[in-house]
């Protein structure tokens, strides 16, 4: 399926098209039959892998050693990685470009720039059980205790804690209710693991649950000014947000691939499986689906590209992040229906992705968060201006 890129695009999704195929996607059925988990050395290998090739640098700023590629090349490249199981693409961090516009620069120098170079692996912790997708009423508190903050709150959900090096922990001030944004690391005192709940999906990356008390920080921890701490937080929304809609494209059409070279191999009835009509339909809707799905996610990361109004980009990467995630869903359930069978066996990709992709309909925010912003785009600034 061709849809106009460019050539630097273009030239990314080559590489980590070679990336997937030959380091990632041979390792997923031993991952997924030992709970995630490589060996060592080959994860190393794919980590120094990525980092020879630039992947941890792609959004970071020249001006920090970085490559700083348009977003549509970012697009194209993660676009590639999701065609893999297992988040065996996880094997890299990624500084990203708000980071620079949010930390001071011994933030960055002890924390973003090691990402680049791969020697430290952030990890987010924002949801709290009680407010859960209402970010606004975050619990966990962040006091002024003379040159130190003092943290305390629950945070759900923390994914790779157990690989992580440092949190990105967001609280709120208490007496002037002002969300603030801290880098913690690991093993400061006061940080306490209190469950890893298992998941659907089969990842090393765990998600587990931390109880935070008492932890101590100097104010040089906190990020950015006053009044910042949740608009950071939304310039990461945007960029996962986005990069969720590239990896299901990339999921969506291996998944598409891997069902019609089984419907072509697969004879019933003394025919292939794929002369059927019904299994004809199944391909087509699926084909349809991604098409549109590659297109707005292009064009929305070109919007990127061009600087348009940030706030119609926030509403533009929620209708992305909908559609996508909710497109590869149906297409995974439909390469399983084709694979029949072997299309509920773990050893199989439909039946990995299957459950796999449902979590894309639920983190970075819920289908039904996405859609509450982009109505009340829609209602505050009108169709045309979307
Ligand atoms: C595997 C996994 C990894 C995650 N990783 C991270 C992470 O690294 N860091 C982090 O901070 N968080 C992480 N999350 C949390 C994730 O972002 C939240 O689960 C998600 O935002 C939804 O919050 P919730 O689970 O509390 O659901 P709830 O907010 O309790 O929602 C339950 C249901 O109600 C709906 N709902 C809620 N509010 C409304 C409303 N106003 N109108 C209509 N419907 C509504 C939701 O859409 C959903 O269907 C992760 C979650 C999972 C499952």
């Amino acid at each position: 399926m061709k849809i106009e890129t460019s050539k630097d695009a273009q030239h990314w999704r080559a590489i980590a098209r070679e990336y997937a195929d030959e380091y990632l996607q041979p390792h997923e059925v031993e991952a997924e039959l030992n709970d995630g988990v490589l060996p060592q050395e080959i994860t190393s290998r794919n980590k120094k892998r990525a980092i020879e090739l630039g992947f941890t640098a792609i959004d970071v700023p020249k001006s920090h050693g970085g490559l700083e590629l348009p977003m549509e090349s970012q697009v194209a490249l993660w676009e590639q990685l999701g065609r893999v199981t297992n988040a065996l693409s996880w094997c890299f961090a990624e500084a990203q470009e708000w980071m620079f516009d949010a930390c001071s620069e011994s933030q960055i120098e002890k924390y973003i720039l090691p990402m680049m170079r791969g020697e430290k692996k952030d990890c987010y912790a924002i949801t709290e059980s009680g407010p859960g997708s209402d970010l606004t009423a975050l619990e966990a508190t962040a006091t002024r205790d003379g040159d130190d903050y003092v943290l305390n709150g629950e945070k759900w959900y923390v994914t790779s804690g157990n690989l992580a090096d440092f949190f990105w922990f967001q609280g709120r001030i208490p007496d002037d209710n002002d969300d603030v944004l801290f880098l913690v690391d690991q093993g400061t005192p006061g940080i306490e693991i209190t469950a890893t709940p298992k998941f659907s999906h089969t990842y090393a990356a765990h998600h587990p649950t931390y109880q935070f008390t008492d932890v101590r920080v100097p104010a040089s921890q906190r990020v950015g000014k006053s009044g910042d701490g949740m608009a950071y937080m939304h310039s990461w929304f945007r960029h996962e947000r986005l990069m969720i809609g590239a990896r299901c494209c990339g999921a969506a059409a291996r998944l598409i691939e891997e069902a019609m070279a089984f419907a072509n191999e697969r004879v019933v009835d003394g025919v292939p499986l794929s002369e059927k009509q019904l299994i004809q339909v199944m391909l087509a809707d699926s084909a349809t689906e991604l098409y549109a799905s590659r297109l707005m996610t292009y064009e929305a990361a070109r919007a990127v590209d061009r600087g348009e109004n940030v706030k119609v980009l926030h509403s533009r990467c929620s209708m992305v992040k909908l559609y996508v995630s909710e497109m590869a869903n149906r297409v995974a359930d439909r390469a399983v229906q084709i694979f029949g069978g072997r299309g509920y066996m773990r050893e199989n990709v439909a039946e990995r992705f299957f459950r796999e992709l449902r979590v894309d309909r639920i983190w970075e925010g819920t289908s039904e968060i996405q859609r509450l912003i982009i109505a009340r785009s829609l209602l505050k600034r009108g169709l045309d201006e979307m």
